[in-house]
């Protein structure tokens, strides 16, 4: 009997499946503009979330798909302004080659997308069974960030030390780690995921995380101290926002006297708190560039040229320690590029690396980490190689005492 039904239904699957879009998950997101359900064509573009920013990140999950069935995935920018009278270009919402699993765990790159003449990137795709995941990229989540946490913890025991940055505005915790000893002689600030829809950045800080909780790190551990937060925009991450030009700023336009985010405030309290005591050597943000971007990159400090002495010296000896580092297959471009797209001195004051610079010492330096998405190596894999990659240009560059 038991056999006779399951074959029934089974039958019933192949025939008549319905395809449902589910986006009620943490990072979800996608509004569905036409579902064909013959001809197993969806069509969706990110949907707006309100004052929270670019419509670019989308991440769903798609049921009653039947082994072996062919999925035909169009994304289409939002057509709706996220700001007044600003429409996002569609490019940030299609990656050449976006991400798919058939577990919601494992992701792997689909095929390269066909781009009509509309502005619409088709991803041609496969299920294997009941369920198929698809996103912009290999998705980090609140839950992501807490099992890494958990894992280098667990590594580490007293070599490492959880703790709440902050509440968000929404009531979530922003976690962090401390790795190392508290009371070290050299210190580092590392924070990803100012913007919510760099999920790459994510995956670059946990490879970064990983490495200083390997065996390979304990004399780093020994000397040096990083303070390491995988995520800041927890509030956009979870409901699936892009974050980048929330209102009233994003986190990295917040950098202010009165920040608007209560993790930034707290963030830049506990800066100040290590500048105060130890000194600060490095602050590192951890993000993703344009879909034009093809290597991953360094934003350095503005008048990075017209600097001199030591200060100019510990800028160029990062840049050829992370060149020596990041070799590939995401290899970092050997020179820093700045960013002059941002015009005035007030907002570039607002830019977490900016406010670092400024609030750290002689001594210290801030760069921000730009890790190409739009290429065929973006992979979950590739971006946390470049994250300990990242790691042993850190730990070389800490081998000479501070000046
Ligand atoms: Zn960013």
């Amino acid at each position: 009997m038991m056999k006779a039904l399951s074959i029934l239904l089974l039958g019933t699957v192949f025939a008549h499946a319905e395809l449902r879009v589910v986006t009620d998950f943490e990072g979800g997101n996608a509004e569905v503009v036409s579902l064909d359900q013959t001809a197993g064509r969806l069509r969706i573009m990110p949907a707006l979330r309100e004052g929270r920013g670019w419509p670019c990140w989308w991440f769903l999950r798609l049921e009653g798909t039947t082994v072996g069935q062919e999925i035909t995935l169009e994304v289409q920018g939002q057509t709706k302004p996220f700001r007044p009278e600003t429409i996002l270009a569609s490019s940030w919402c299609q990656p050449d080659q976006a991400v798919l699993s058939h577990d919601g765990k494992m992701w792997r790159q689909t095929s390269k997308a066909e781009r009509t003449v509309d502005k619409v990137a088709v991803y041609r795709v496969q299920a294997e069974g009941p369920t198929l995941w698809l996103a912009w990229g290999p998705p980090f989540v609140p839950s992501t960030a807490e099992t890494v946490l958990t894992q280098v913890k667990a590594l580490l025991g007293d070599e490492a030390e959880r703790f709440e940055l902050s509440k968000t505005r929404d009531g979530r915790p922003v976690n962090g780690i401390r790795i190392g000893k508290a009371d070290a002689a050299r210190h580092v600030w590392v924070n990803a995921r100012q913007h919510a829809w760099e999920a790459g950045g994510a995956w670059v800080g946990r490879g970064f995380a990983e490495w200083l909780a390997s065996p390979e790190a304990k004399a780093f551990r020994a000397r040096c101290c990083v303070h390491f937060i995988p995520i800041m925009d927890v509030d956009n991450v979870a409901v699936g926002a892009g974050g980048k030009e929330s209102l009233p700023q994003d986190h990295n336009r917040d950098w202010s006297d009165a920040p608007y985010h209560p993790e930034v405030a707290a963030a830049q309290k506990h800066i100040a708190e290590i500048q105060a005591t130890r000194g600060l050597d490095v602050f590192l943000d951890l993000h993703n560039p344009g879909p034009t971007d093809r290597a991953p990159f360094f934003f350095g400090p503005f008048g990075f040229e017209r600097m001199t002495g030591q200060q100019r010296d510990n800028y160029q000896r990062w840049m050829d320690l992370a060149a020596a580092h990041i070799t590939g297959p995401l290899k970092v471009e050997p020179k820093y590029r700045y960013a002059t797209y941002v015009k005035t001195e007030e907002e570039r004051a607002r830019m977490s690396s900016g406010w670092a610079r400024a609030h750290g010492g002689e001594g210290t330096i801030s760069v921000t980490l730009e890790t190409a998405w739009n290429t065929p190596h973006s992979t979950a894999e590739n971006y946390m190689l470049v994250g300990a990659q990242l790691a042993r240009a850190l730990d070389a560059f800490l081998k000479e005492p501070r000046r």
